[in-house]
């Protein structure tokens, strides 16, 4: 068996893995670095034709985005998935299309893509020549999976992007059967300094700090990526509000975050197994919860904005590089009454960035806005964290290679130089072939 790495080495974006055994090649995810000069996996067209099938792990862009690509430069073979992760990739695709209007898609190319979806349960296996693959939860977003390749000899378990801690959403990732000789792990938070505080603690903080704005009448601004964590910050937010901890106002839900919302609702069974029971049990529905007031049409977020009641407001995009908050925080950033609450990794380069880093300035539409408004970060992280990863290695039975993938090269290099007493570790480079 051999990998070829085609993107997501040594960075988080694009990612994209060749799998070669005798018989077959496939591809684990096929993703773009959004917003980036050199957006694209370095995998030429021309060896599209090669691939008898492609796997994807989740429905973030940079897992997936590639596909319009490739299905518009006339590859017409199957992509597997579960079914919440095309749910959603639809989703994003569609937005993607929208914002981007990428040169390298064509019209047909989407349809091509349509009619070769396949869906992937979680743990049944899948053959394809000689390969057997199997989708595993990975606790990251919902849908999310890590994938197993075995052709007899060798397996390969590759983790897309990974969670092993429960979240009020997710279950973590199923680590009970994992048997690879071969792993190719991300590294996202596996830098020595990457230890996360519990959730309960970071939940606590980012409550108290919630109350706290509203008991003074000033409105709370979260920005959130639509997949996953916007749902967790509403489970949370919903939860406290319920229980009388946050005092009730009203939670505005505007962008993308409300068609994510119902995908999560009708793939219940792929979230956490407490989540399911409360509805089951209770008439209860924290989807639908009476607190929710989605925002659907753009002439009704000035309303929300200048109606001076104390509220919430939880919008994309997550990094404020685009969508609906920009409006609410060019409108809202002026009174030092209000917060801007981050509960997401903020890129280098982002107005997130600039906003964690005290900007007291910003120019959102070429105009300069006066920030006023406090900013306060409390991160809930998707992905594993340093502990969690070298955890995630002692689960993994027969474990001899970790490749390490998607995360920034130092620390990548760090959990490298960490583990390689005990394994056979790389720290891959785009472009190149590894033989196992
Ligand atoms: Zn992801
Ligand atoms: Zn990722």
């Amino acid at each position: 068996m051999k990998i070829k790495f085609y993107g997501g080495q040594e960075e988080v974006g694009r990612s994209c893995i060749m799998i070669i055994s005798e018989q077959s090649k496939i591809l684990l995810d096929a993703g773009i670095k959004v917003g980036d000069e050199d957006p694209y996996p370095k995998l030429p067209d021309a060896e599209l034709k090669n691939i008898d099938g492609i796997f994807i792990s989740h429905a973030h862009l940079d897992h997936c985005g590639y596909l319009p690509h490739i299905y518009s430069a006339g590859y017409d073979r199957k992509v597997f998935a579960t079914q919440a992760t095309m749910e959603i990739l639809n989703v994003m695709i569609n937005d993607y299309m929208r914002l981007s209007e990428p040169e390298n898609v064509s019209k047909e190319g989407l349809r091509r893509l349509m009619r070769n979806y396949v869906v992937a349960e979680y743990m049944k296996t899948i053959k394809l020549k000689d390969l057997t693959i199997k989708f595993i939860p990975a606790g990251h977003i919902l849908g999310s999976s890590l994938i197993s390749v075995s052709d007899g000899k060798h397996t390969v378990l590759y983790t897309g992007d990974i969670n092993l801690a429960s979240t009020r959403l997710m279950e973590g990732a199923d680590t009970r059967t994992l048997k690879a000789d071969t792993l190719i792990t991300e590294s996202t938070y596996a830098g020595r300094d990457d230890k996360f505080p519990p959730e309960n603690t970071i939940v606590k903080g980012m409550v108290d700090s919630v109350k706290e704005t509203l008991m003074q009448n000033g409105s709370v601004i979260i920005p959130s990526f639509a997949v996953g964590r916007a749902q967790e910050v509403l489970l949370i937010l919903d939860d406290y509000m319920n229980s009388g901890k946050i005092p009730k106002v009203p939670i505005y839900i505007d962008g993308m975050i409300n068609k994510i919302t119902r995908i999560h609702r009708h793939n219940i069974l792929s979230c956490r197994k407490e989540l399911q029971m409360k509805i089951l049990v209770s008439e209860y529905d924290p989807f639908k919860s009476n607190n929710y007031k989605p925002v659907e049409k753009k002439q009704s977020r000035m309303k929300v904005i200048r109606d001076g009641e104390p509220k919430i407001i939880v919008t994309t995009s997550g990094m404020l590089s685009g969508g609906p908050v920009l409006e609410y925080l060019t409108h809202m950033a002026r009174n030092p009454l209000n917060k801007l609450l981050m509960v997401g990794y903020q890129a280098k380069g982002t107005l997130g960035n600039e906003l964690q880093n005290g900007a007291k300035e910003v120019e959102i539409d070429k105009k300069k806005v006066a920030i006023k408004l406090k900013v306060e970060t409390f991160h809930l992280s998707a992905h594993a964290d340093r502990p969690q990863l070298l955890n995630l290695l002692t689960k993994v039975k027969g474990l001899k290679n970790v490749f390490i993938v998607h995360g920034e090269k130092s620390k990548s290099e760090q959990f490298r130089e960490d583990i390689s007493k005990k394994y056979k570790a790389t720290v891959p480079s785009i472009g190149s072939t590894h033989t196992l």
